[in-house]
Formats: structure tokens, sequence, C-alpha cells
């Protein structure tokens, strides 16, 4: 039976496709398609797992101590008869053979099916040996990685999309780490839906910068959700219809082919100067959050890279963080591959909802108390690891030497991070000059992403070249919203008077001082904004690079001088957003008299 579930829409367009649901502990699972080749032998692979973990509990069995529970050797022989149970075995089986999903990935898909048999269970004892199949499973996957994933295994995530015209695939999971949903970049999902998260949460950035319809928030929808159910994924309106009429599949085949043709006719500006109608040049850059990502960025018509999230290099790293010459290589990719056009490298923002090890924002919640947005994150954990904070800087010089490169510093707010991060640049140049080493001078920005930073933004602009503003912490930070939680999403809201006299003082501040200053939050890559930040006299935004056309389309139509007439009655507004709709409709009747 259709029915729908409701989240917030991340990332535009339709998405229409299987369900493969994912635990979130699982999500960095390897997921990828098997050549049908070998099959047979990721069968064998799942058969060596079995015997090595029934060998396993055998030993375990027969070594127990005299004086041991009694239970102990029930309960394994309850994790004995799981293996050998064809529910578990013979369906996974079936999901390699049919679906050529690799062994691990099978066995996660039979763990969903089956873990929601039990949770269906009336019998509460029944219901609790969910658990038991939770840890064979985890035992199987231990024995999988033990026997060394096959040579020819891709990357997590990535596909070989090589099994033959199959249906596509929407992942569903609880939650998915940013850097997980990274991995995703070139997979062979064409959608996500998730339980949690805001609009302007890290993994639902990372879905918009994949350009593929999300919605996050979603609620209930990995338990609602069956594996293998049919999909629909509004993007736009953040709705998910599950197993829907072929009416409604109809309706949305059609939409899709809409949207497509869309993205063709606006991927035709391309090579066009965003110019507005009065003659305002407007710098379009590019957020990124990969070195690799500048291709695309460059593709879409991007004049620069405004934002490069550096701490995707730290993310994932199982501890071992990357040590200078690593990163050196990692920014002197993405400067070169830029060709001569300025990169803005911002130093790690690590900490809130982007934590170094594999842990979700969901799972970050819960396992610290504290509340991590507001704790030792970006400026302030590079200014607490000063030889980590040095190797970067480092890095970034020696980048620096190869091309145009800017430096920008996340969420600060205090004189003293301002006056430290100088002194850290200063003796990263010095240990570069000691050990002869070439490297270039940079430009430094701040972030604009604390309401205190805004609301001294003079003695900002005395230190530092440039600024950027963050809009996506600038919002959660004024509006005490958490961006992450999507339980007070409805409050996340970016037409807030006071976010946008934050936006609108900074920029004329910036401007007054005759210094640089861009938007590189959500909302410069927002259409829904963009009138209004040129009205307020922005002239550079950065975004994703799937939304520069789009952005570009609204520049080539707007007059920015006629725009910013009308700016100061939308700040003082009770409801900017509508005075904002007045400014735009009387400004299109006035256009229409003009031309008649
Ligand atoms: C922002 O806060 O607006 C920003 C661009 O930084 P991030 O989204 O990475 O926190
Ligand atoms: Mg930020």
């Amino acid at each position: 039976m259709s029915f729908q579930v409701f989240g917030l829409p991340v990332s535009r367009g339709v998405a229409i496709g299987r369900a493969v649901l994912v635990a979130s502990s699982r999500v960095d699972v390897a997921h990828y398609f098997i050549e049908p080749s070998r099959i047979e032998g990721e069968i064998e692979r799942l058969r060596a797992a079995r015997d090595a973990v029934v060998n396993e509990l055998e030993v375990l069995k027969r070594d127990l101590p005299a004086d041991a529970p009694s239970e102990l050797p029930a309960l394994l022989d309850v994790h004995l008869m799981l293996l050998h149970d064809e529910a578990l075995t013979g369906a996974t089986r079936q999901w390699v053979i049919e679906r050529h999903y690799n062994a691990e990935w099978a066995l996660s898909a039979q763990l969903e099916v089956l873990a929601r048999q039990f949770d269906e269970m009336e019998d509460e004892y029944l219901r609790e040996r969910k658990a038991d199949l939770e840890q064979v499973v985890e035992r199987l996957l231990r024995a999988l990685d033990r026997s060394g994933a096959p040579a020819f295994a891709p990357a997590p995530g990535v596909s070989e999309r090589d099994f033959g015209g199959e249906d596509p695939l929407v992942l569903v999971a609880n939650d998915i780490a940013p850097a997980d949903m990274l991995q995703f970049k070139k997979s062979v999902f064409t959608g996500f839906i998730t339980d949690v998260g805001g609009r302007t949460s890290h993994t639902a950035i990372v879905a918009r910068s994949l350009d593929i319809p999300a919605v996050v928030g979603a609620r209930e929808a990995s338990r609602i959700i069956r594996q293998d159910d049919w999909l629909i994924i509004d993007g736009d309106a953040g709705i998910v219809i599950v197993d829907p009429s072929p009416i409604v599949l109809e309706e949305y085949r059609f939409r899709q082919r809409q949207s497509e043709l869309e993205r063709e006719r606006l991927s035709r500006l391309r090579h066009k100067a965003a110019v507005t109608l009065d003659g305002e040049p407007v710098e379009l850059l590019a957020n990124i959050e990969m070195p690799g990502d500048a291709s695309a960025a460059l593709a879409a018509g991007a004049v620069g890279v405004g934002l490069f999230r550096s701490e995707f290099l730290f993310m994932n790293r199982e501890g071992e963080l990357p040590g200078e010459d690593e990163q050196y290589e990692a920014y002197r990719a993405a400067v070169e591959a830029m060709q001569g056009l300025p990169v803005t490298i911002r130093t790690v923002d690590i900490g809130s909802d982007k934590p170094l090890d594999r842990m979700s924002a969901n799972e970050l919640r819960h396992e610290h108390a504290l509340n991590p947005a507001l704790g030792l994150r970006a400026i302030r954990w590079s200014l607490s690891e000063p030889s980590m904070f040095r190797q970067q800087l480092r890095a970034i010089l020696r980048a620096s030497a190869h091309g145009k490169v800017q430096l920008l510093v996340p969420m600060l707010a205090h004189v003293s991070e301002i006056r430290l991060t100088f002194e850290a640049i200063a003796r990263a140049q010095q240990q570069l000059s000691e050990a002869a080493r070439p490297y270039g001078q940079v430009r430094v920005g701040a972030m604009i992403e604390v309401p205190a930073a805004a609301l001294m933004l003079p003695t900002f602009l005395k230190h530092f070249d440039f600024v950027s503003i963050g809009t996506n912490d600038l919002i959660q930070y004024t509006l005490a919203i958490d961006r992450a939680d999507e339980a007070v999403a409805h409050l996340y809201d970016p037409w807030h008077p006071a976010v946008l006299q934050l936006v609108a003082q900074t920029i004329r501040t910036a401007r007054a001082a005759g210094k640089g200053v861009s938007v590189c939050g959500e909302m410069a890559g927002d259409p829904a904004f963009t009138e209004l930040l040129l009205g307020m006299g922005l002239r550079s935004f950065s975004m994703h690079p799937s939304q520069i056309s789009a952005i570009k389309q609204r520049v080539l139509r707007a007059d920015a001088r006629r725009l910013a007439l009308h700016i100061d009655e939308v700040l003082s507004s009770e409801d900017p957003e509508a005075a904002y709709r007045q400014m735009l409709t009387a400004a299109a009747a006035r256009e229409a008299l003009e031309t008649t």
C-alpha cells in the first residue's frame, strides 16, 4: 500500500528506485556490485566466513570453563543454529546471486530484513533474539574482513555499475556521517533518505554536493520503509513516496525528465560571465570537499574555489591524521586543477557534526552529553593542537607556491584567537624559511559565523584581508538552533530578521572598509536569496558547483542598484520574507511597465 514519509528537502530533483536499508553502524560496510563472473567467488567468501565463525564458536564452547554460567553453552548453540539457518545464509546468498551485492552488503541487507521480523514478534523472548542475530552478523563481518576484500573490490560505496540494467537504488539510513556520505560520491545510489539531520547539517551539505535528490530528518523512514520497497524521493518538497501507484510513478517520471531538461538548459550558462542587468560583475565560486572536486567546479564555470573544507582530509582516518606532505599534495592538486584561479583553503573545521572518527552526528549526540556545536570545534580545536595546526599551515603555504591561495579561518570569535592564529602563521612561515622550503604569499581571511564576530567586524577587518560569511553557522549560533537537529529544524530560519541584519551589516561594513566579502554558507547557493544578497551589496557567492548555473541565471536577470533601494525596508520588516517577495513583485511590475 502506498504511503508518504515527510522530511526536509536538501537536494533537488526526483529519484526513483528500490530501497536499500543500511544500519548507521554499517554504512561504512563496503557496498559495491560484483561482476557476474565473481558471484561464485563471493559465495565462497561467505561460506568460508561462516565456516570460520562456526569453528570459532565450537572452540569457544569446548573451552568453556567448568564454572561458566549454564546459559553460555545454550547461547552459543543459538548462535550456531543461526549460522546454519537458511533464513540468514541462504537469503544472503540470494542477494549476491540476484542483486550482485558484495558479501558484506548482502549480509547487512539480510540482517535488516530479519531484524525487522524479530521486531514484529509478539513473544518477548523471541524478540530479544535479534541481539544474537546482530552478534552473529558482526562476527561474520569480522571474518570477512579478516579474509580480506578481494583484489578487484573498489573503495566502499564505489560501484562497478556492471550488473546489467537492474533497478536504481535509494539509500535509507537512520543517519549517515558526513565522511561516509562522501564515500558515496561515485556510488550506485540515486538518492538518500535519513531519519535525522537538518537542512544545513554537514551530511545534507555533502548530499547536496553530490547533486543527488535527498531528504533528511524523515524521522521514522528507516523503520517503516522496507528493504527493496519502491520509493520516489521528491527532493524539492522533502517527501518520500513509498510503493507508489503507477499513475504517481508516471507523474514523477515526467517531472524527473523535466528537471533533467531544466538542468541541461541551465548548464548552457556555464561559460557566460555573471554580470547583473546594470553591469555589476558577480563572482561565483565553488565549495569543495576534496581536491578531486576541483574539476567539477571548473566544469560548472566557477571562477575559483571560495571554500575548500579541508577537514574532509582528516576524517575517518582511524586516529592517523594526514601529515604535512600528504596535505601539501592534496592542496597542491586542488590549486593546480583550478588552473590559476584562486583557491580558498579553510583550515580544519573538525568537531560538532564533523567528528574525526567514524561517528554519525546522532551517535555523537548520544555519546557526548555536552553540546558539541559549542565545544572544541574548528579554530578552537586547531589552537588546542598547535603542532598539528602549524603542520596544516605549512602545507597550505607550500601549496601557495603553485597558484593563488587564500587561507580562511573558521569560527573565530575572540581577539586572542586572531592573535594566536597570526602567530601560528608567522611561525609556520619561519619554519619553512629555516628549512629552505619554497612557499608563497597568502591572503588571510576570517569566517564570520559566530554573532560575536559579526558584531565586532571592524576589529576583524583590521587584521584580515577578507571575510567570508558562514551563514550555516551564523544562523545556528544566532538563533541557538542545532543545525543538525531535525527536532528544531522548523526554527532554523535564514529569514529571521536578526540573521539578515547581521549578514547585511557584515557586507556593508566590509565593503566600506574596502575589504573582500563573500558568503559561503548554503544561502549563497539558494536561488531564493540571490536578489536579497545582491541588494545587500554582495558580489561574491560560494556554493556547490551544481548550483552555479541556477544562481547565475538569477544574477543575469537582476538589477542590483534597484534591489539595493528596497533592502532597508526588507530588513526592518517583521516578516522579511514577505517584504522581499513584495519587492520582487514590484520590481517585475515596473519592468513590465517600462518595456511596454
Ligand atoms: C557555514 O557555516 O556557513 C560554512 C560555510 O561552514 P560549514 O558549513 O562547513 O560549517
Ligand atoms: Mg561553518
